[in-house]
Order: C-alpha cells, then structure tokens, then sequence
C-alpha cells in the first residue's frame, strides 16, 4: 500500500489524511509498493502512452502515473515532454557525450510545473480550493499559472523590502492573489508552516493547503524529470545526471527515482547524481565536505544564481540519502565558472537561466578531476528559460556586471546603415 511516512520520527499516515508535514515537524516522504509494482510492465505501459492526443496519459508527468499516485481528479498542463537536447558542440569541448534536459520549456517556464501539477491535483482531489506558497520566483508562477487554468484560488505570499518584482510578473499577470507580509522570508515561511497546522480535513474547502517544497507530492511529480530522461535514453541510464542544488527538491526527488526505477528493473544501472550549488549559497555543498557531520544553514546567501539562492534548504535530509543511494557528489560553483558555462549553454542555441548552468560548471569540475571519463554519456539538467532572468543576461553581454570576468560577451555592434559597413562588420 502506497503510505505517507516521517524522515524524522518514523510515524505512517495514509494517503486518505491528506497531511502535507507531521506533528514532529517533520518532512514526509511518499513510500511506494515496489513489491506491487514489480508485477506490472512498467516500461511497455509508459512508452504505449508516448503519442497521446488525451490527457493523462499526454503528460510528461502523468504519463508515468503508477509511480506517483491515484487522483481524483487530474489537474495538468500537459507539462513535461520537455526535450533532452544533445550538443555536439558542447560535447566536442568536453570529451564526453553531454545531453541537456530542458525544464525551462515545461508551461510556465521552470521544472516547477511538475511538482505543482502533482501537489495541486493532490490537494485537488481531497477537495482543497485555495492554494498557498511563499515564493518570490519559479514557483509562485507555477502555481498562479496551474490555479487560474483550472478555477482554483492561488495565494503567493512575499516578504516586505526588496523585492524583484520582475520574477512575480508572471504570477501577478495570472492573477493570484499577492500578499506582501510585513516580515522577511522566513517569516513568510512560518505563516505557511501555521496554516498547514491549521488544514482542517473535514472542510477541505475553507482550509489552504500548501505548495512549498515541504509538500511530498512535489517530489513525486520531480521525480519524473528523471523517468523522462531515462525514457528519452530508451531505459539506457547515463552514468551521470548533473543538476543545481539550491532547496534540495530536486536533489531528493533524482535519488527517489533512480532508486527506484532501479529496484523495479527499469534501469540496469544507477546513474551517478552531482548535485550543483553556487558558492554563495552552499550549505549543502559545506554538509558534504564535512562527511555529512556538520550541517549549518548560510545566513544572507548571495549569487547572480537567484532561483538556487537559499541558505537553509528544507530538504537536506532527503537529499543527503539521494546523494548516497546514487555514489553521487556534490559540488560548487563560482561566479565566473556559472555565468561562464550560461554563456556557453546560451551560445549553444539552447539557452537557460543562470541557476541552470550550474549543471555544465559542474560537468567541466568533474572532467578536470577525471571523475567524468572519456566518452562516458552525462545529462546536465537545466531548471529554468532563458527569459526567467532577461536582466542578467543582457547585464553580461553589456559587461555591465560588477566582479566578474566576461569572456563571451556578445556585445551590439553599431554601424553606418549602409552596405559597406554591414560587409565589413560582418566579415
Ligand atoms: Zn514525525
């Protein structure tokens, strides 16, 4: 029986209580009946499904739905599907086969949409109208974007003070409801935390219910990004998935996967994680060179890496496990070895925001170390569109950006608007 259970004291609750923490306070993790699904043949269902005009099965989420669970009512946008783009360019460089796995292309913009399409059906089929996250990007458009297509009330609730209204325009445009609190992120966090404990399950819907990472059904639907790109490697696993590492969701629902496509036969190996952080913004990079002794929250973390910019990731734990069950490694990255490896993701055709190109700064670290071997077939993950953050973009092509080196700068050439000139810039 598919049940939910506490990373922290242990304790079961079945899926029927619609708990999104425990009384501990502790996270909760969705325990799937790997016995019951040994007996089905996963792999035919999911590739009979690819194609599909219909939703569910059209989903790039839902399409792999036996392992994440049943729902009422599917609330989706068709997300995932997202392309695992290889460059021969980028290969060339580095040695080795090197794939990226799109998520800036899934509907709103980020890998966000899949969680958020797995949590709000979640919370949808328990009968749930209003939906909550305290965010200032990626998934607070996520969550307007889902709740203003199906009729469903979003709240985004944000701190005082400074704040980069660039990254909320998208959810302001869908029409959710902003609440600015007089507090800092944390704050808004806790008022979070307050009204889960107050989710009322006899009126599901009075009560909000709540889309931060905490939320064990965002991990299912995240956990799909890798059963789309080992489907895309027709079930062949590559021997490394490189991703960025800020609040550790992402990292928790890779080795969830890997894990458990392995144990039900999906995969004959288990690809190795290298999970990203910005140096300024590394906590769970400094846990790790601790021999996971020592894990210590970064206070006022700083990186032109906004969505991967947290100090005191909630899901460290389940992290941690994701990195041990794959023989994975974590890693960090400057400044200049991100906006570097963005310049180069960008400059590829593919493009993506500054926190996704963690995966390839990754990827160059662990070619120098000869971690990555020759030939060896690795998939970079990228979270977020080029368009998520048009400022720093134009910033580096300008070389308007402070402390850093530009190497590939990309900078307008004005000319005279006639033939001659426009030969000869051109040349
Ligand atoms: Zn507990």
């Amino acid at each position: 029986m598919l049940k939910l259970l506490c990373n922290s004291c242990q304790k079961e609750f079945a899926l029927t209580e619609n708990r999104v923490v425990c009384d501990c306070g502790g996270l909760l993790d969705l325990v799937q009946p790997l016995e019951e699904l040994k007996k089905l043949d996963l792999k035919k269902t999911f590739d009979a499904r690819l194609g599909s005009r219909a939703l569910p099965d059209g989903s790039g989420v839902w399409r792999f739905r036996e392992l994440l669970f049943p729902a009422k009512k599917i609330i989706s946008k068709w997300e995932g599907n997202t392309r695992l783009y290889f460059s021969e360019k980028i290969s060339q460089e580095i040695g080795a086969e090197i794939f990226f796995k799109h998520e800036g292309e899934n509907p709103s913009g980020s890998f966000k949409d899949r969680g958020m399409t797995a949590a709000i059906t979640a919370g949808a089929s328990a009968g749930c109208r209003n939906f909550v996250c305290a965010s200032t990007g990626n998934t607070s458009a996520s969550l307007a974007s889902y709740c203003a297509n199906a009729g469903l009330n979003g709240i985004v609730i944000i701190p005082e003070g400074k704040i980069a209204f660039g990254k909320l325009s998208q959810a302001l445009a869908f029409g959710a409801k902003v609440l600015q609190i007089k507090g800092n992120f944390d704050a808004a966090m806790q008022l979070v935390n307050e009204l889960s404990r107050k989710f009322d399950p006899e009126n599901p819907s009075e009560s909000v219910y709540i889309l931060n990472s905490v939320n064990p059904f965002r991990v299912e639907g995240q956990k799909t990004i890798v059963l789309e790109i080992l489907q895309q490697l027709n079930w062949e696993a590559p021997d490394w998935i490189v991703l960025p590492a800020g609040n550790l969701g992402n990292t928790s629902a890779f080795g969830k996967a890997i894990a458990e496509a392995f144990a039900l036969g999906l995969i004959a190996k288990k690809p190795r994680i290298a999970a990203v952080q910005a140096a300024g913004a590394n906590p769970f990079f400094k846990y790790f060179q601790s021999g996971w002794t020592k894990f210590e929250a970064v206070e006022d973390p700083e990186t032109v890496a906004t969505a991967i910019k947290i100090g005191n990731p909630q899901s460290y734990l389940r992290a941690k496990r994701a990195i041990e069950t794959t023989d994975g490694v974590v890693l960090e990255a400057s400044e200049n070895e991100i906006l570097d490896a963005k310049a180069t993701i960008d400059a590829a055709g593919i493009g993506c925001e500054p926190a996704s190109a963690c995966s390839l700064a990754g990827i160059r670290q662990l070619v120098k170390s000869g971690e990555i071997k020759k030939g060896q077939k690795v998939v970079g993950v990228l979270t977020g569109h080029l368009l998520k953050d048009p400022d720093t973009t134009i910033d580096y092509h300008l070389g308007k950006l402070a402390n850093v080196e530009i190497n590939k700068a990309n900078r307008p050439i004005a000319i005279e608007a006639n033939v001659d000139a426009f030969l000869s810039a051109i040349r």
